[in-house]
């Protein structure tokens, strides 16, 4: 038995503590961005309070304190993926940074016209549009992979998708609005089998799924601290080392340099030649608190939870008749996305507000797979391991309220 304890999780989360329009806030947003624990909290008031100076820079106590703070976050980030070396670790703004960073530096380098890079349908922004910028540059071709009705990627449809002329596969672990788990091992095999390299988003996944980048043997993998339970401002973008090393600097400026001259200037090795300029080392400090916490947490028990969230969840919303899922069958994750029959999306996000209740209506950053689905937009509940049951019945029951203008 594990001895994961919703309410122990939750009452390390001051923010779930507070009322929000006089009820106690029921927090529902968690795809957006997850809430923080106060040991996160108190880690970057720390680090501004004992450690802070620049990193790799001075060589005073200060700068040594910090250097080693943010240096172990790599540390521990690289064991959170059991990523193979340090250097295949690198620091961004985000998820949408590491995507640029690759799509610009890798894709910029290595991409010609008539190269194929293909998508899917359910991509969030992040991973579209940096793909159509260098798309634009270098003449590559997109091609868009189709769903199945329960919104995974279309294994059948990989085989006539991903050809010889396909340089890059990128998808994400899990979309932001579906919640499905994609068949990454499939996807990835066909990508390697026709030499092309592989990127997966894993922006939902990394907070609800164990990720191990090895057993996947993908060639990049990113993702964001704030969605789950670290700051804003952090992203990671993991690659495997032979790829980096080859990979032309993103952003000039200190750090990222060896030497510099106006006869020619030579670049840092990696990760560093990645990160050039002054860092968010505070964030990366207190990011490296986030894994830590999650870590502790992420058991049996704390995956069992969240299924029983998953199973009760989709039970209430099935018993509500209005209520149209926007694809078939249960979630892989608690993420929940639907209309309501006869009501606007942002009428229900702002009355279910109202009470407190904080909830996501609109796009979802997902154009693209509102218009495969012929959507305007949809709500989405997304639930984190400190929602409870409690919390499910007073959202089912206010929905239903509000669905029945009693509300
Ligand atoms: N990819 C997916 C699947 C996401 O859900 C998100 C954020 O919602 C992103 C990318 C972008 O993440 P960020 O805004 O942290 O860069």
């Amino acid at each position: 038995m594990s001895c994961f304890d919703p309410l122990t999780f939750r009452r390390q989360f001051p923010l779930l503590q507070k009322n929000i329009n006089e009820n106690p806030l029921i927090y529902f947003d968690n795809g957006a961005t997850t809430q923080k624990p106060q040991s996160v909290l108190e880690a970057y008031q720390a680090y501004y309070s004992a450690a802070n100076a620049n990193v790799h820079r001075a060589s005073h106590v200060l700068s040594a304190r910090a250097t080693q703070a943010f240096e172990d976050a790599r540390e521990a980030v690289k064991s959170f993926i059991n990523a193979a070396s340090l250097k295949e670790i690198i620091w961004t703004k985000g998820t949408t940074e590491s995507i640029n960073l690759i799509a610009q530096s890798w894709g910029g380098s290595q991409l010609r016209a008539g190269d194929e890079i293909v998508l899917s349908y359910s991509e969030h922004h992040a991973n579209i549009v940096p793909w159509q910028l260098v798309a634009e540059k270098t003449g590559a071709v997109i091609k868009v992979l189709p769903l199945t009705d329960n919104g995974t990627l279309d294994e059948n449809k990989l085989d006539e998708m991903i050809t010889s002329r396909t340089r890059l596969v990128a998808c994400a672990h899990i979309s932001n609005v579906l919640g499905r788990i994609n068949p990454l091992e499939k996807i990835i095999a066909r990508a390697k089998a026709v030499g092309a390299v592989t990127l997966v988003d894993g922006a939902q996944a990394i907070a609800h799924v164990p990720v191990d980048v090895q057993a996947l043997d993908c060639d990049f993998y990113v993702f964001s601290a704030h969605k789950m339970f670290g700051p804003t401002g952090v992203g990671v973008l993991y690659g495997r080392l032979a790829l980096l090393a080859d990979m032309p600097p993103y952003q000039g400026g200190g750090e990222m340099i060896q030497k510099v001259s106006f006869a020619g200037t030579s670049f840092n090795e990696l990760p560093f030649k990645f990160e050039a300029g002054t860092p968010n080392i505070a964030g990366v400090v207190a990011f490296s608190e986030a894994v830590r916490f999650l870590q502790a947490q992420q058991g049996q028990g704390f995956y069992d939870y969240e299924q029983s969230l998953i199973r009760y969840m989709t039970e209430k919303l099935q018993n509500i008749p209005e209520i149209d899922f926007i694809v078939s069958g249960a979630p892989d994750i608690p993420v929940f996305s639907f209309t309501v029959k006869g009501h606007h999306n942002h009428d229900i996000a702002t009355a279910l507000d109202s009470r407190g209740i904080a909830v996501r209506s609109g796009h979802h950053c997902a154009m693209p797979l509102m218009e495969y689905l012929k959507l305007s937009g949809c709500l989405r509940l997304s639930l984190a391991p400190y929602n409870t049951f409690a919390e499910i019945d007073t959202v089912i029951g206010v929905l239903t309220a509000i669905i029945h203008g009693e509300e």
